[in-house]
């Protein structure tokens, strides 16, 4: 295991704390340019052909289910008034 000097350690950790801030300012940005499922009048289910899955907004990633500009997870079968093609 290397040997870590204390100046290394403390410039490492200054590093550490910026990007850890840059990311905290960020996430409430990002959330807040998203609308509630309430607002968006969001229900689980489709509304006849349009459906979140075939919705422009619609991401599939690793972590499920997304929507770009509805916040929380969204079902692949949902709806909302926000959807578009
Ligand atoms: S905008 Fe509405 S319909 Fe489109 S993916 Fe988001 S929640 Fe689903």
């Amino acid at each position: 295991m290397p040997k870590l000097s204390r100046r290394s350690l403390l410039r490492n950790s200054g590093a550490y704390v910026l990007a850890v801030s840059a990311g905290a300012m960020a996430l409430p940005n990002s959330a807040a340019a998203k609308v509630s499922k309430r607002e968006a009048g969001y229900q689980p289910r489709p509304r006849g052909r349009q459906s979140c899955m075939n919705c422009k907004f619609f991401r599939h990633g690793c972590r499920g289910a997304n929507c770009t500009v509805v916040a929380g997870r969204v079902s692949p079968m949902g709806w909302c008034q926000l959807w578009a093609r």
